[in-house]
């Protein structure tokens, strides 16, 4: 059974009602480790603000979500959106995160051109991992399920992501959330192929049977379909060893509820069922 000392809050799962003050405080109040910021949140109160609140809670940062939307129409847009990246890894950097988790972004409005958006995507990477590196950050890309392939990300399978590890070498990996792979009839060779090294983040939340929305409408942990705790255990089995990070975009349900009852239920869920 998992335990609490490996839980990590994903800010999203809580974001609607609660800046990112209160957010860290709820968190630290109920005895979790971790967080995974968004930029937005962190250029909310600023990111040494951030920086220091979180180790004043003393609190651990499991990733920054998130850099990546690296395809774009035209050259300037697309060197705007390295650049933007390059501030992403600074601000992993100073919260000393586990990693950048990188969404690597859909097709440029008005392409067709889905093989090109790709070759942007590891170009991009490519680029972008000698600037981690420097930093001393680890990317971790997050295959998205293959419904996002338009508007969110152009790799949405583990293989394919490992592919691009292994292409643009560097210490890139991969995040591994369980909503996007679940249904994969490869995921336990992937896992396999992964390894320790290239399991960078492992991300928590449920697949709904009967999803009212593509986005924003994620389960907790339990209330769905995937096989979570045989996933993490494949994940474990590999040598993972970082947190399990709750990820739960819930616009009608959880994103509705009181900050303390959403986190109850993830140290409860994370428990019972993952
Ligand atoms: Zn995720």
């Amino acid at each position: 059974m998992p335990e609490t000392s490996q839980l990590s809050i994903n800010l999203a799962t809580v974001r609607a009602r609660y800046e990112i003050g209160e957010i860290l405080d709820a968190v630290a109040r109920h005895g979790i480790p971790a967080v995974a910021p968004w930029r937005d949140q962190i250029a909310s109160i600023g990111l040494k603000e951030t920086s220091k609140r979180i180790r004043d809670l003393g609190l651990k940062v499991s990733g920054v979500c998130r850099g990546g939307m690296f395809p774009a129409a035209d050259k300037a847009a697309y060197e705007a959106n390295l650049e933007d990246n390059v501030r992403a890894v600074e601000e992993a950097a100073e919260l000393d995160a586990a990693c950048l988790v990188l969404v690597v972004g859909g097709i440029p409005e008005g392409s067709r051109d889905l093989a090109g958006a790709r070759r942007q995507v590891r170009d991009g990477i490519a680029w972008l991992e000698e600037r981690a590196s420097a930093a001393g950050v680890r990317l971790a890309i997050e295959p998205l399920h293959p419904m996002y392939c338009a508007d969110r990300a152009v790799v949405n399978t583990m293989g394919h992501a490992l592919d691009i590890c292994e292409d643009v070498g560097g210490n890139v990996g991969v995040a591994c959330d369980v909503y996007h792979v679940w249904w994969d009839p490869d995921l336990d060779a992937q896992i396999r192929r992964a390894g320790k090294a290239k399991l960078h983040a492992f991300h928590i939340c449920d697949w709904l049977r009967d999803t009212r929305d593509l986005l924003l409408d994620r389960g907790m942990m339990g209330d769905g379909v995937i096989d979570i705790r045989g996933i993490r255990e494949k994940v474990e089995a590999e040598g993972f060893d970082g947190f399990h990070e709750v990820e739960i975009f819930s616009r009608d349900d959880w994103w509705k509820r009181d900050i303390d009852e959403v986190l109850s239920t993830c140290i409860e869920r994370h428990k019972s069922c993952c």
